[in-house]
């Protein structure tokens, strides 16, 4: 991370080599940051710039058309910000890991293409990375390790709401993040819990299950019932030093297990998706006993992960995988984890469409 602070592209190269050719040591890092071969193109903005890879180059021009826009709603939205971000937006896919000491953000866009729904994701990203170093190094937020879960759970939630306000795409998401969230709780709130304080294993063991969405649907529920300015608040002077269930019960007046059912029950009151038919299943095949392969057909660009989630009679959210070039498409593949004759139950959530879908037996 340094090497590329410091524009040492070179050595960061060969860096990433010896730890890509060094199992044990490949093993031990939680993401590859990848190599990055600087085009010599980048924007400089009043928050923050872009250095970008010559591999994505024309990719990146494109997501910078209307970059301003960014520009002008951080300055309305974080006006006492203090730090320039350095987004280095490289090739390939995989997690968007951030410096908060470099104010340095490695952002994977090889997986996205040169189309609007993409250009929003990203512009998304940009805003939801400078959210979490805005939290962090203005308003003096920390994620402790003691209490992971619960810090991230609100961090997470904010960077998302920010993001998706920027990119002018709040409604839409805000929909798709309750009917994920409806999914989440009327299995009960306590294995939502349990997500939440075990946040690294669920992040990546268990990419399939809607954290994020969950986090964001409780984060605009906090907002709209205290306003944004007691969730700054709470974000305010948060460090290590003190007990943030404490902070909650300060701001908001009641715990964080009361806030949570508080709006698990305000969701089970609000219909916010159209009930469509917008997606197909076009065929299935087992791979082996425990996988079954699922080709889909959808109007709308889905990443199958994140928004197709697929349950059995027991409502046990069962493992949605995929590994396909781009993220984001029409037609694709994912793979179920489940075994034969395993009755299935898909909900399908792309912004505020929703979809469901039951094979009582799968092959
Ligand atoms: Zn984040």
């Amino acid at each position: 991370m340094l090497y590329l602070h410091n524009g040492q592209y070179q050595r960061a190269r060969e860096l990433e080599e010896y730890l890509q050719s060094n199992p044990d040591l490949n093993s031990q890092r939680r993401f590859a940051i990848g190599d990055f071969q600087p085009s010599g193109f980048e924007y400089s903005g009043r928050h923050f710039r872009v250095v970008i890879d010559s591999r994505v180059r024309d990719l990146s021009e494109y997501f910078l058309l209307n970059i301003e826009t960014v520009t002008d709603w951080l300055a309305v939205n974080f006006p006492d910000i203090q730090t320039q971000t350095t987004f280095f937006f490289m090739d390939g896919s995989g997690p968007s890991p951030f410096n908060g000491n470099l104010n340095d953000v490695y952002l994977k866009v090889g997986h996205y293409r040169k189309r609007p729904h993409d250009c929003e994701i990203v512009i998304h990203a940009i805003v939801h990375e400078i959210t979490h170093l805005y939290l962090r190094n203005t308003l003096g937020f920390r994620v402790c390790p003691e209490e992971f879960g619960i810090r991230k759970f609100f961090d997470e939630g904010f960077a998302q709401l920010c993001g998706f306000r920027a990119a002018n795409a709040f409604d839409r998401k805000r929909a798709h993040a309750n009917t994920c969230a409806r999914a989440v709780t009327v299995a009960g709130l306590s294995y939502l819990g349990d997500k939440v304080n075990d946040w690294d294993a669920t992040v990546f063991h268990m990419r399939y299950y809607p954290l994020y969405q969950s986090a964001l649907s409780f984060v605009i529920y906090l907002e709209e019932q205290y306003g944004n300015d007691t969730l700054v608040k709470l974000f305010r002077n948060s460090s290590c030093d003190k007990n943030f269930n404490n902070i909650i019960i300060e701001k908001f007046g009641i715990a964080f297990q009361n806030l949570l059912e508080n709006w698990a029950e305000n969701l089970s009151d609000i219909s916010s998706t159209d009930e469509t038919e917008f997606f197909k299943i076009v065929k299935t095949k087992r791979t082996d006993p425990q996988s079954l392969q699922v080709e889909y057909n959808s109007e709308f660009s889905l990443y199958p992960p994140k928004d197709i989630l697929v349950y059995n009679s027991y409502a046990k959210q069962l493992p949605v995988s995929s590994n396909q070039r781009f993220r984001y498409q029409e037609t694709g593949l994912f793979t179920i984890e489940c075994p034969a004759n395993t009755p299935l139950n898909f909900v399908i959530v792309f912004d505020n469409e929703l979809q469901n879908i039951s094979i009582e037996k799968c092959l």
